[in-house]
């Protein structure tokens, strides 16, 4: 490693290319697997990647695992991260802490051999990766050996003795989404969720159902009504209707939703992991309503003149992924659900390893 200044709490001390960049925007980290005064080093167990990056990665790669996997190796030598340049998102991971620098070590909360999962996204996360040794094409999880670097600013949680890994680890690697779903809806209010039938989506519901209440309205929005998570929000009483409809195609969306939503939502949650929904998102909306992109694939440029464009006058908050408590509110959910914890459990827990591919 490079001989550097005081280790900044930001990890500026890590960025090798463009100088004075920080870590997240920086094109390219140094990964060295050795803990600085203010760092925390953790042996890698598995990346949960970001389901917009995953989704392009896999496409790229025709779905072809061993592809999948070469090309998360390349991409993390290239810069020292997994950073996908064409989606601009990460992903987290679980590991177990190696060492913790002395200038953080009373401050941490971890001893050596604590198993983490990070909350602070991959794209800032110096990686290296030694093998990758499996990866679930449904999950978008890679089982692997290496090291990450958190800084002293890095978030992160322990994880739960009561929930399997892989389950704490999707339900983390959303966990804003329900925590903000929280903040933003207030009783008697009509919700829709675009994606709703994903991690995100299955937990903003859930989220949504709760605080809307009874005299609330919840709608979800994805394409397939007899997916799985369709299927348990439904059966469960988690969302008011379902609309099957392509959340890219506005006039498509538009002609499926009078019944479900006639008077439009206060709040929309757009949970989607394809690009070129900003519009559906919009329209959905009453004036004065609010739009939550937590999706990584928004365009700030197309949510603006998008609105602009069609005289509509709502609030649009950009999914920032932390929200205080985050974690602690999204495991509760679950904890409080004990359907939405079987579900997760059987949509996200382990599986018999014919499931993930081996390299
Ligand atoms: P996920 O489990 O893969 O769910 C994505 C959902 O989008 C699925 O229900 C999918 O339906 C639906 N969808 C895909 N194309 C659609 C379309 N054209 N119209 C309507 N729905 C469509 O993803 P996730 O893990 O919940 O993540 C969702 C989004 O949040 C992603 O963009 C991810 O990058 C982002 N994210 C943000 C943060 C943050 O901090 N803000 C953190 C983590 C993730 P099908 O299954 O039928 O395709």
């Amino acid at each position: 490693m490079k001989a550097l200044v005081k280790p900044c709490a930001f990890g500026r001390h890590r960025v090798l290319e463009p100088a004075g960049a920080l870590p997240q925007c920086a094109w390219k980290l140094d990964a060295t697997p050795v803990a600085h005064e203010n760092e925390i080093l953790c042996d890698v167990e598995a990346l949960n990647i970001d389901s917009a990056s995953f989704r392009q990665i896999a496409e790229a790669n025709g779905g072809d695992p061993e592809r999948v996997a070469a090309h998360v190796l390349a991409l993390v030598v290239e810069r020292g991260k997994h950073h996908n340049p064409v989606t601009g998102s990460g992903g987290m991971f679980v590991g177990r802490v190696r060492a913790i620098g002395e200038t953080l070590a009373p401050h941490a909360g971890l001893s050596a051999g604590d198993r983490i999962a990070s909350l602070v996204s991959l794209t800032l996360t110096p990686l290296c990766i030694e093998a990758i040794e499996r990866i679930d094409m449904a999950t978008g999880r890679i089982w692997l050996r290496g090291t990450a670097i958190l800084f002293a600013t890095g978030l992160y949680a322990k994880l739960p003795d009561d929930l399997p890994d892989d389950v704490a680890l999707a339900v983390l690697d959303v966990a804003g989404a329900p925590a903000q779903v929280a903040r933003l809806v207030q009783p008697g209010e009509t919700v829709a969720v675009l994606g709703a039938d994903g991690k995100s989506g299955v937990l903003a519901c859930v989220a949504a159902r709760a605080r809307a209440g009874a005299a609330g309205r919840v709608v979800g929005i994805a394409p397939d009504p007899t997916s799985p998570g369709a299927r348990f929000l439904i059966e469960h009483g988690y969302v008011d209707a379902f609309v099957a409809a392509d959340a890219c195609d506005v006039t498509g969306l538009l002609a499926a939703i009078p019944d479900a939503l006639p008077l439009l939502a206060d709040v929309t949650i757009n949970c989607v992991n394809v690009a070129g929904t900003e519009l559906s998102s919009i329209l959905l909306t009453k004036d004065r309503g609010t739009v939550y992109f937590f999706s990584m694939n928004t365009s700030f440029t197309a949510a603006a003149l998008g609105a602009e464009g069609v005289g509509k006058d709502v609030t649009m908050i950009v999914g920032n992924g932390y929200a205080k408590d985050h974690a602690a509110i999204a495991l509760q959910t679950l904890r409080d659900h004990p359907a939405l914890r079987a579900y997760f459990v059987d949509r996200y827990g382990p599986k018999p390893s014919a499931v993930a591919s081996a390299f």
